[in-house]
């Protein structure tokens, strides 16, 4: 596969509300577009404005870029990556960008989070370690369903669910904080109460510390019609349920949403895992080693 590359004015953003999503302060992306095709994926909606969604393309002289740039901010805090696109794709394992930029982020005192589906992670579990010595460092691995074969449809390019688990028991036992997206979990195909309870039992088991849930998706613009497109293949006779619940809406919650959300909390504190947002940031603190008082 050949890198395309794009020019790109910035590479890191700030973010308005840093004690939502995982405390970030700052979101960077430093590819565009992403390699594993999921059916729901909102960064394919119009407003985005990228063309070939499924054609990654790298930004131009990112480990210049993003040196020059961190060297200036006034203030450190956690960086968000993953957001608009997975950032360890299948150019990743050659590129490094992504390992480059977390040396960086090591280099000049940031946090991080990561949000992927892939299992390539755990090739940085060295730096991510180094990170989490002096900034939080959250790890997302994103899993919405239990089954591997329902993953390669909803998730066609994306690693299975069962290497995504074994990722994820790695980090947790390398002691890197860690837990589970469990979003987006769409309606009518995958927000029952079989694959969450399975799910959060998994994760209970190999010692994940969090879970941050959303059961149902986001549509909008360009993303609703590459989603209805890929339920008439695949699941016959949801699009007409989609059309008819939801309409135009943007926010399409789950007919379960109580129900999950409520096996939700009785498992998650059945197994000590952390479903609530404040909670998950509070937490990654204690795992920052520096500061702390050692008693030998
Ligand atoms: S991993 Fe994320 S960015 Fe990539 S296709 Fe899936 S939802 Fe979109």
């Amino acid at each position: 596969m050949k890198v395309n590359y794009i020019d790109a004015k910035k590479i890191v953003y700030p973010v308005k509300h840093s004690e939502g999503w995982f405390g970030v302060s700052y979101n960077m992306n430093i590819y565009r577009g992403c390699h594993h095709g999921c059916i729901y994926c909102d960064s394919r909606s119009d407003v985005y404005q990228i063309k070939n969604f499924d054609e990654v393309k790298t930004k131009k002289n990112v480990k210049q870029k993003l040196e020059s740039e961190l060297i200036t901010k006034k203030k450190t805090g956690i960086i968000g990556m993953g957001a608009m696109s997975d950032p360890y794709n299948k150019f990743e394992s050659e590129l490094g960008l992504t390992r480059e930029s977390l040396k960086l982020i090591d280099k000049y005192g940031f946090g991080v989070n990561i949000v992927t589906k892939s299992d390539l992670i755990v090739r940085d579990l060295d730096i991510l370690k180094r990170i989490q010595k002096h900034s939080s460092v959250i790890v997302c691995m994103t899993i919405t369903t239990y089954d591997d074969e329902l993953a390669k449809i909803i998730e066609p390019g994306a690693p299975t669910t069962t290497a995504r688990f074994k990722a994820l028991e790695e980090l947790v036992k390398c002691d890197i904080y860690s837990g589970i997206t469990l979003m987006p979990i769409l309606p009518k195909i995958n927000d029952n109460t079989e694959n969450i309870e399975k799910i959060i039992k998994k994760a209970g088991e190999i010692g994940a510390e969090f879970i941050s849930p959303f059961y149902g998706l986001t549509l909008r613009k360009g993303q609703r019609e590459y989603f209805y497109d890929k339920l008439n293949r695949y699941f016959i006779g949801a699009t007409d349920f989609y059309q008819k619940q939801f309409g135009s809406d943007y926010s399409c919650h789950s007919t379960n949403n109580k129900q999950l959300y409520e096996l939700t909390e009785k498992l998650c504190n059945k197994f000590s895992i952390k479903y609530k947002m404040k909670d998950i940031i509070d937490k990654s603190r204690d795992y920052v080693i520096e500061g702390q008082i050692s008693l030998f």
